[in-house]
């Protein structure tokens, strides 16, 4: 029979016994034939020569104990993941009226689609898809200027408590000399009137926040505000409101892996937002962030040994939020 207390009790003591790095040595076992599986992301060419056979995966708890497995240290572009910072930028600034130009539902389309943009005139599901961080980044661009790279970088940095996190110059540069659909996309909502800036500014600004480069420590650190009501636990830092983590945290779950959010929550039940770069981020709520990288991709374009590391994790631990 169902009783409260016990199921109570047992969480407390799972969350005291849980021995975290053991989980992550068996993740790193049960993921290795998974490493034949998936491609990087060949339609940047930087990325595409990247070693597919890599893994790392960081947990960083909220009173600040970190677990760590594999290569750790290797940085990263964290690619869209960057959006979950530039949209929590954007919400302090523009609040509910952001929600003008970019929508909060799911797209059940892939990242980069052109179609569904043009039947819903210019106005982009959400801000985790390629169009809506675009138009993201250009109301940032408004407010910050010249400074806008400098303003998102400088938060990132302070998110994650670490003033030298940067962008990888040769990544940036092959997404401005190959980013044909982002500038498509940039164009036709130009022409829908949602960019208000020079398309340039904002493409190249946009090009340059998804090539920031962090390894999985600091992406854990970085998204910890989203496990904490909106503040970083190590530095007390107010990233953002209790109410806007809330909602980042509910577009993470719905948004986060664009056609495949839905397989995500049904999988790993936490919300996470992946980048081509071969990174994903999650949270537990009030216990913890995680962060995995391995750059083979799925076929919606999210790390498929990450996705899959998670889904270990959450299933060895219990802590999906469901
Ligand atoms: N910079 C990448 C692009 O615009 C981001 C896509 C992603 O990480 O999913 O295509």
């Amino acid at each position: 029979m169902y009783n409260p207390s016990k199921l109570f009790f047992k969480k407390v003591v799972t969350m005291i016994e849980i021995n975290y790095q053991k989980i992550l040595e068996e993740i790193e076992e049960e993921i290795q034939p998974l490493y034949k599986k998936g491609h990087v992301a060949n339609y940047i060419p930087a990325l595409a020569k990247i070693n597919p056979r890599q893994f790392a995966m960081s947990i960083r708890l909220l009173d600040g104990t970190t677990y760590n497995i594999g290569n750790t240290k290797t940085k990263f572009s964290i690619q869209s993941i960057s959006k979950v910072f530039t949209f929590t930028l954007a919400l302090q600034l523009y609040g509910r009226s952001l929600y003008k130009r970019v929508g909060h539902e799911p797209s059940g389309d892939p990242f980069n689609s052109l179609v569904q943009l043009e039947y819903e005139n210019g106005i982009p599901r959400n801000p985790f898809i390629n169009a809506g961080a675009i138009v993201v980044t250009d109301s940032l661009l408004s407010k910050y200027k010249d400074k806008s790279f400098d303003t998102i970088l400088n938060f990132i940095r302070l998110a994650a408590n670490d003033s030298t996190i940067s962008f990888d110059k040769e990544v940036y540069e092959s997404e401005v000399d190959h980013g044909y659909m982002n500038l498509a996309l940039i164009n036709m909502m130009k022409s829908y009137k949602n960019i208000n800036n020079h398309i340039s500014d904002v493409i190249s600004t946009y090009f340059k926040h998804c090539s920031i480069e962090m390894n999985t420590e600091q992406l854990a650190d970085a998204i910890l505000y989203l496990a904490n009501d909106g503040i970083n636990p190590l530095t007390n830092e107010i990233i953002t409101t209790e109410t806007k983590a809330k909602r980042i945290n509910s577009l993470m779950l719905t948004c986060g892996h664009y056609d495949a959010s839905g397989d995500f929550a049904y999988r790993v039940g936490l919300p996470g937002k992946s980048g081509v770069g071969g990174g994903i981020v999650a949270i537990v709520p009030d216990k913890m962030s995680l962060s995995v990288y391995s750059p083979n991709l799925n076929k919606q374009g999210n790390s498929l040994i990450g996705t899959r590391a998670l889904e270990l994790f959450t299933a060895k631990t219990g802590f999906s939020i469901f």
